[in-house]
């Protein structure tokens, strides 16, 4: 069948329109490389310890989980926006567990702990 000319323009942009989407979703999957994610990661651990290692409580943590789990960027218990580890877990590797931790894209904030 011989598509019409017209029809052919509308066609090629639509096929370009979700090879664009397409794209842009391998994107989100995608975490940062490497040398990022050591990056980051070792600006927050100094930023943790300067701080004294602040650390979330267990329902803190549960909290922060819920969202990340309804994010987009979440993908094999990993923010793919950053990179770090984001788990139920209250254990050091955890970026969750450090209350002086926010969201990259701001959907949860840093939890402000009163010194003793
Ligand atoms: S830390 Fe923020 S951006 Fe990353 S998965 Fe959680 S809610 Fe999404």
């Amino acid at each position: 069948m011989k598509i019409p000319k017209k029809y052919k323009g509308i066609l090629k942009k639509n096929k370009d329109k979700s090879k664009i989407q397409k794209e842009e979703k391998e994107e989100i999957k995608k975490p940062p490389s490497l040398k990022k994610r050591l990056k980051n990661f070792t600006v927050s651990a100094i930023s943790h310890a300067v701080k004294g290692m602040p650390t979330c409580t267990q329902e803190e943590i549960d909290e922060r989980m819920s969202i990340c789990q309804k994010c987009r960027y979440f993908s094999n218990s990993r923010c793919v926006k950053c990179g770090c580890s984001c788990n139920n877990n209250k254990k050091f590797l955890n970026k969750l567990a450090w209350a002086d931790q926010e969201c990259p894209v701001g959907k949860w904030p840093k939890v402000e702990k009163k010194e003793k």
